[in-house]
């Protein structure tokens, strides 16, 4: 019977006449006609398989209702309703505060406006307001860089490993000038940035000094030499040393560089502008601690622990900052008209260090108390307890006490006290809700721990709730194989 399944087939409306349906046609204004035009080639193919697949009695008995041009128009508007970007928001359920693969830090309102402003208008990126020429485009951070930090010049490229690479070049390219760096600091950061790796392709020559787990002034008293361009030191980001180890404080190498004329470098990674002993975590140098022991140049991050955009920061003496400005690879990693915008706006908060920890996310997600994060973990438990679309006999929702950490090559030893949402299933392993959640329309990334699927609700804001709920609607909705 064959033909009864082909004479279906031949009454399916036609692609255009489906596209010139008046309901199509706004649409267009939305999404390029090509890809209606893809997307309802896709769902059509899909409504012929399905005619094919059909036994013969099912073929005989089928609603015909079902081919009208009405039908298919919803189903593409449906599905033109589901569709996202590639590169979406998800919710980080991980506890993860600075997550690399998530995005880092997420961006506060106010700097998010602003990028929105610049990047749709024209500005004064590049142009002096009151001369009428030419302008610096890291004069919209510089200021604040100084004011906040005391350091006397500032520049800002693409990110931290540009920052660095860049420093290391600006000192030693084509020259055959060594650098001196601890053993114990030859770090890998992960993402194929290594310090020995970033050294070469830099044209620095690695002069390692003392051993993995001690280092000595005198290790790098005995190395310097009129060919030493730099003493670097090198934050230990996502490793911690314990036990019988020594290496030399900022102020330590400093009073070494001052003694031999040589500049010395940080590269403090993750750079937080607020000590984060505030949040009841181990201390970590702030950046000012290290501008004020008098490091000539340093590097870090704009989107670790200060919660701003992907950028390198690169501040210090003048003489330092101006040598690697001048170099043209600021050129090649130059950065962009939305980061500038975004940081400044980052950057001022830092104006007040109280009120910047309430308003910036990063430093929000850190600091809150775990009777914070308790109470919103039990008003979304609430919230899912009241669904009743939610099947309460396969699902089964608790919250409990979990352990989360900061990330971002940050305090990597280090676990904060936190809540989480348990979700378990009777059948469905922990390992496929975590992938039921991950292909929700706004993924939810969690973790697994002793067999659970847990959200952490450190890293969970509440607007996030609703998404939640959602996903829990639509899966409860899905029927999935038990196994
Ligand atoms: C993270 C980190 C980097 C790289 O910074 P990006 O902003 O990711 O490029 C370099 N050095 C240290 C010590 C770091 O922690």
């Amino acid at each position: 019977m064959e033909h009864n399944k082909n004479e279906i087939l031949r009454k399916f409306p036609s692609v255009y006449e489906i596209l010139e349906n008046k309901d199509v046609e706004p649409l267009n204004k939305t999404f390029p006609y090509n890809f209606i035009k893809e997307r309802l080639n896709v769902l059509m193919k899909q409504e012929k398989d399905n005619v094919l697949n059909l036994s013969n009695s099912e073929a005989e008995n089928i609603d015909e209702e079902r081919f009208k041009v009405e039908c298919f128009v919803s189903k593409l508007k449906d599905d033109l309703n589901n569709f996202s970007f590639s590169l979406k928001r998800v919710i980080n359920g991980t506890g993860v505060v600075i997550h690399t693969n998530l995005g880092r830090s997420i961006l506060q309102e106010r700097a998010v406006k602003n990028v929105a402003e610049i990047s749709s208008s024209y500005s004064n990126l590049e142009f002096n307001l009151t001369e009428g020429k030419r302008g610096k485009r890291y004069s919209h951070v510089e200021y604040l860089l100084q004011k906040i930090l005391g350091c006397e010049r500032a520049i800002v490229v693409n990110n931290n490993a540009a920052a660095v690479f860049m420093a290391l070049s600006s000192f030693c390219a084509g020259q055959k000038k060594e650098v001196i760096v601890s053993r114990g600091e030859l770090i890998e950061i992960g993402g194929s940035f290594r310090i020995p790796d970033i050294m070469k392709a830099s044209g620095a020559a690695l002069v390692e000094v003392g051993t993995t787990n001690k280092t000595k002034p005198a290790d790098y008293e005995q190395n310097t030499n009129e060919n030493t361009a730099l003493l670097l030191k090198v934050h230990h980001s996502n490793f911690k040393m314990r036990g019988f180890v020594s290496e030399l404080s900022s102020k330590d190498i400093v009073s070494i560089g001052k003694n031999r004329h040589i500049p010395v470098m940080e590269d403090l990674g993750s750079g937080s502008f607020v000590n984060i002993e505030r949040f009841g975590l181990p201390h970590e140098p702030t950046v000012q601690e290290v501008v004020n022991a008098g490091v000539d140049i340093i590097t870090f991050s704009g989107d670790k622990l200060l919660g701003g955009p992907q950028a390198g920061i690169i501040v210090g003496k003048k003489e330092y900052v101006d040598l690697i400005a001048s170099n043209p690879l600021t050129r090649a990693f130059r950065i962009d008209k939305m980061t500038l915008a975004a940081l400044e706006a980052i950057l001022f908060e830092y104006l007040d260090l109280e009120t910047a920890m309430k308003r910036i996310p990063t430093l929000f997600f850190l600091s809150q108390s775990n009777k914070d994060i308790k109470k919103r973990a039990f008003r979304l438990l609430n919230k899912i307890k009241k669904l009743e679309c939610v099947n309460k006999n396969i699902y089964n929702f608790k919250v409990l006490e979990d352990l989360s950490i900061v990330g971002g090559g940050a305090l990597p030893d280090y676990e904060l006290k936190t809540y989480s949402l348990s979700i378990t299933h009777k059948t469905l392993s922990a390992n496929k809700l975590s992938q039921i959640f991950r292909s929700a329309r706004v993924p939810i990334i969690g973790k697994i721990k002793n067999e659970e699927f847990l959200i952490d609700i450190r890293t969970v804001l509440e607007r996030d709730f609703k998404d939640i709920i959602q996903a829990l609607k639509s899966i409860s909705d899905q029927k999935y194989e038990y196994f």
